[in-house]
């Protein structure tokens, strides 16, 4: 277990992170990672997005040693986007909720299409895409340009961040829907029944 100042907060850590929401550190988003740290499970040395910058302010906020990026860790291309071959793409809308901030445009069984202004080159569409129809392309985006302070960095890791939170919660609210419109009927029992035939015809009367 590694030790951790009793007054450095989860959102402390997390202040730290890009914001590119991309799992390689193998958490489930950077907040998940920031959590791990918080209570000494996860070392700093797990985002390679964040680069140089982020395992130094890590280390100093930690009060530990700056080390090298761990060799565990999938590489991660600064500075690209997503392109979806769309003579490909079939339409089965996988891509959609892995992205973190909604740049996938497109309806179930419809061709669907990347906004490059809001896409990081995560990669987590490349994943989920089931027939390879997603690459990597280089363009600098202000979703994934590549800042060396983190001070430059912070109004793109603040608009990450509301973009991944009104992600989260628009898949939240569908999930609620779906989960609703598949729960059982409950039918009124025998007393509710009467008192509304009653009712009905009192009202009649
Ligand atoms: S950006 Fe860094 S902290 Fe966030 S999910 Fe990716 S690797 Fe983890
Ligand atoms: S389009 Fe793909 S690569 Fe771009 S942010 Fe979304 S999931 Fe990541
Ligand atoms: S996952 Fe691939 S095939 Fe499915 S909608 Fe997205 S780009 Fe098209």
């Amino acid at each position: 277990m590694l030790t951790v100042p009793i007054s450095v907060s989860v959102t402390a850590i997390d202040t730290l992170l890009p914001q590119t929401q991309c799992q390689r550190c193998g958490y489930a988003d950077c907040h998940a990672y920031a959590e791990a740290m918080h209570v000494g499970e996860a070392e700093i040395n797990r985002c390679p997005p964040g680069g140089d910058a982020t395992r130094v302010a890590l280390a100093a906020l930690l009060a530990r040693k700056v080390i090298a990026l761990a060799e565990d860790v999938d590489a991660y291309a600064p500075e690209h986007v997503a392109f979806i071959d769309e003579g490909a793409c079939i339409g089965c809308a996988a891509c959609l909720p892995v992205c973190p901030t909604d740049a996938i445009v497109g309806a179930s069984k419809r061709m669907h299409t990347v906004i490059a202004s809001d896409c990081t080159g995560c990669e987590l569409c490349i994943i989920a895409c089931p027939v390879d129809c997603i690459s990597l392309e280089p363009v600098a985006t202000t979703a994934n340009r590549v800042h060396v302070t983190l001070d430059d960095r912070e109004p793109q890791a603040t608009i990450l961040r509301q973009q991944y939170q009104a992600h989260k919660a628009r898949f939240a609210e569908r999930a609620d829907a779906k989960a609703e419109a598949h729960a059982p009927q409950v039918s009124p029992d025998k007393k509710t029944l009467l008192a509304d035939i009653l009712a009905r015809a009192k009202a009649r009367s």
